[in-house]
């Protein structure tokens, strides 16, 4: 069973409070900052890194910043970053080997000893980690570089008050209020001249993190005000996905000629699956020094996206656009079911964001269901 303490009132003020205690408690902090244009996940050591006064608008193949009228530190939606950047790196070398005399031999295991905070997780996000968690480490396979990261984490989520241009987590049952997997859960209210969080902690750790903070019961005028702004959120979702009986549905549609119709547009970036947070695909390359005295296995995100990702003897299993297309979508959407118990999507709507040419799931599901 999960514990729930009574929700609390910080003040905005005293949000750097909560950054230097998770530091002096040995976490490196990582969180929402803007580069490049975008809010991406970094890591932080002050709130003034954080979006403050920043949102954002999104819409297929469309991503701009802009500023509020308020302070606020968390009124944008989803970015290009996943947390999975940190559990799952893009990059990560795997082990590393010696020549000694004629063999070679292990020198280290790499594995990364630091513990995270995530600061500003959202709902959708903490979905999408606890179904990597089904990837990584709850099946028959278990990655220890992963696990070892996961186990240390120690997670403040942030409940959506605003719903972006492409997220449709309402669909998908997984937000915009965090349900489980945090350690805290802030929703940031800004009324009149008050700015606060409603704070509640889900954790032994959380709480105690909690109670060194400055703070005061919430009062029931606070909650109903908190809550009215996560249900806003839920009816202003710019896209909505019908989920009923999908996965048959998708079967059944196998050469539906709308998948002709998406290939035709699909650059084959790869773009969906880097910024989706709950992708795993991966490649490892080997590598050695000029000396030849040296070896490391590297493992890097791949993607179903590219010809070599389904290479087996002789070629590529899927040579077209289509092919591909279609195994990331019916694969997210059904055969995800079959392998891991739930659905691959999450609703974060990244995928529609960052498609340069704007392929949208939403409706590329409607059309190839024919409504259903
Ligand atoms: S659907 Fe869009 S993002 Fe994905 S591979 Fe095709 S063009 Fe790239
Ligand atoms: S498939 Fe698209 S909307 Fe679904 S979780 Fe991945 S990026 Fe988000």
């Amino acid at each position: 069973m999960k514990r729930e303490d009574p929700p609390v009132i910080l003040d905005s003020k005293h949000l750097g409070l909560l950054l230097e205690s998770l530091k002096k408690s040995g976490y490196l902090t990582v969180g929402p900052t803007v580069r490049d244009g975008a809010i991406v996940i970094d890591e932080i050591d002050k709130v003034t890194q954080l979006p403050v006064g920043l949102t954002d608008t999104q819409e297929g193949g469309t991503y701009r910043l802009q500023s509020r009228k308020d302070a606020a530190f968390f009124a944008y939606n989803v970015g290009p970053h996943s947390w999975k950047k940190f559990l799952f790196p893009p990059e990560q070398r795997l082990w590393t080997l010696k020549k000694n005399g004629t063999k070679f031999q292990f020198v280290d295991i790499a594995d990364n000893t630091t513990r995270y905070a995530f600061i500003g997780v959202r709902a959708c996000e903490l979905q999408a980690m606890s179904i990597q968690d089904r990837v990584f480490q709850n099946g028959h396979f278990q990655d220890s570089h992963y696990m070892n990261v996961r186990k240390n984490i120690f997670v403040v989520a942030v409940n959506c008050t605003q719903a972006g241009g492409t997220c449709f987590c309402t669909s998908m049952g997984t937000g915009p209020e965090a349900d489980t997997g945090y350690d805290l859960a802030l929703t940031e209210v800004i009324t009149g001249s008050l700015h606060y969080f409603v704070v509640r902690s889900q954790s032994r750790n959380g709480a105690k993190v909690l109670e060194a903070l400055p703070h005061k019961p919430a009062t029931a005028a606070q909650l109903k005000t908190a809550n009215e702004m996560i249900a806003q959120a839920e009816h202003e979702m710019g896209r909505s996905l019908k989920t009923h009986n999908l996965k048959t549905l998708l079967y059944e549609n196998y050469e539906h000629p709308h998948w002709e119709a998406v290939a035709s547009r699909c650059l084959t970036c790869a773009n969906c699956t880097m910024v989706c947070p709950t992708c795993f695909c991966s490649t490892v390359e080997d590598v050695t020094d000029l000396t030849g005295e040296n070896a490391e296995r590297w493992r890097k995100w791949d993607s179903c996206f590219s010809q070599e990702f389904s290479y087996v003897h002789g070629g590529s299993v899927r040579v077209s656009a289509k092919s591909r297309y279609r195994q990331w979508l019916t694969h997210k959407l059904g055969t995800w079911v079959e392998q891991f118990g739930t659905s691959g999507c999450v609703g974060c709507g990244r995928c529609i964001t960052w498609c340069p040419v704007g392929i949208d799931i939403t409706e590329e599901v409607r059309r190839v269901t024919n409504g259903k």
